[in-house]
């Protein structure tokens, strides 16, 4: 059995990125055929709590045909000392192929992976990765604007503590988009400022030019309380509000991978800004899921080979 995992995107090369993408949108497109993981059994063992991206990976193993088995929090048997290596050869020998797996420790998934028979797709490890939300931000941004290539997008807030934005660094990088950090030196050193991806201060002097902003949830659960920034102080610099909307050029859109904490990262008036893409992310992370699971098991579709120059000769 071949061992593709998706751990995070810098595993892929840009041409596998885009082949990815192009299967997304393909299933968003069309559904893929139900029997596409047929006999397949999957695990979602999820150690920390999640809405979307649980319950999108549930519909997407389910269009694809896969049997699941959900391992509820709490409900594995790491909570009672077993090894992550023993916990893997277990699955593995009920025949168990995908793990779908979140956990608050970064590098769990890595970890899995390495003593499991399997595939392991990361749905989430601790600030370090989350593969399949970059997957569904970087659909969102090529269904809106036709590509990646050449776009301006800034992430904005909590960068240092967020697995989404640093997944989406590397995705957006692949596939030659300029990267703009904004948010505050607590949240956001300067230190994570490295070739195209630029680290700003200034969110009013940065929305402007922007193609697309993605907006942050403050992690607190991974912030120690005397870091954690005064909410007035944060909501005043980052918060995108009714005047930095009209700040934006009239075709840039709003993201957020959600949950959003309303009246922090934003206010009311953003639901109903023209550019609010929050719903299509969401519906978009089930095609990508889809095409994730697919790769995995399956690999990628073999592009069709270019047509043959007509000889001349001939
Ligand atoms: N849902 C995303 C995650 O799991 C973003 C967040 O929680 O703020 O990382």
């Amino acid at each position: 059995m071949q061992r593709r995992n998706l751990l995070d995107l810098d595993e892929l090369e840009a041409g596998e990125l885009r082949g990815l993408l192009d299967q997304a949108q393909r299933f968003g497109a069309s559904p893929p055929r139900r029997d596409l993981l047929r006999d397949i059994i999957v695990v979602n063992l999820f150690f920390e709590p999640s809405t979307r991206t649980y319950t999108s990976f549930a519909i997407a193993e389910h269009l694809v045909g896969a049997d699941v088995i959900a391992l509820p929090p709490g409900s594995s048997s790491l909570g009672k000392g077993e090894t992550i290596a023993d916990t893997a050869l277990t699955l593995a020998a009920m025949n168990v192929r995908v793990i779908v797996t979140r956990h608050p420790e970064s590098g769990f998934p890595y970890r899995l992976a390495e003593s499991f028979e399997g595939h392991v797709i990361n749905a989430g490890d601790g600030c370090h990765a989350h593969p399949t939300q970059a997957l569904l931000d970087l659909l969102t941004l090529r269904t809106e604007f036709g590509r990646v290539e050449g776009l301006r997008v800034a992430l904005v807030g909590d960068i240092l503590h967020s697995r989404v934005a640093r997944s989406n660094i590397l995705g957006l990088q692949a596939l030659g988009a300029e990267v703009l950090l904004v948010g505050p030196p607590t949240l956001l050193p300067a230190s994570m400022e490295r070739g195209r991806v630029k680290v700003l201060r200034s969110l009013d002097d940065v929305l402007p030019h922007v193609d697309a902003v993605m907006l942050l949830r403050i992690q607190r659960e991974r912030i120690a309380a005397a870091v954690l920034p005064e909410l007035d102080d944060y909501a005043r610099n980052y918060r995108m509000d009714a005047r930095r909307l009209e700040l934006l050029a009239p075709h840039a859109i709003v993201m957020h991978p959600g949950p959003y904490n309303r009246g922090v990262e934003l206010t009311e008036e953003v639901f109903d800004f023209r550019g609010w893409r929050y719903a299509q992310q969401v519906a978009h992370g089930v095609s990508a899921r889809m095409a994730v699971l697919d790769y995995v098991v399956n690999g990628l579709p073999v592009s069709p080979a270019p047509p043959r120059p007509e000889s001349i000769l001939v």
